[in-house]
């Protein structure tokens, strides 16, 4: 089970980003990475191209970051926590907070 999915609030641990909070958008299993929202923003420099509507310019946008540099943020503690995996009763695995034990799935 991986421990970050699309879609989770996470917490970066580290990088100029630290401390942040940010919605996973994209995980790339083969190499280990997340898109977080608005972390690890890189500017891009775009070349205009009026067929599709672009404007040349300077944009910015997310980058790829290491699954090991971001922790799922935990409602109950409030912040970025480690995750352990927890099999319920009916087999269903769920991945909880090695904090305070809560669900993380819900
Ligand atoms: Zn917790």
């Amino acid at each position: 089970m991986e421990r970050v999915k699309k879609g989770d609030d996470v917490v970066v641990r580290s990088g100029k980003d630290a401390g942040k909070r940010g919605t996973v958008q994209r995980v790339l299993p083969r190499d280990n990475r997340v898109v977080v929202a608005n972390a690890n923003m890189v500017k891009r420099h775009v070349r205009p191209n009026p067929q599709a509507g672009v404007a040349g310019g300077i944009q910015e946008r997310e980058a790829p970051m290491d699954l090991s540099k971001v922790n799922p943020y935990c409602r109950t503690c409030d912040r970025g926590v480690r995750v352990g995996i927890k099999t319920l009763e009916d087999r269903r695995k769920v991945r909880i907070c090695r904090t305070c034990g809560e669900s993380l799935d819900s």
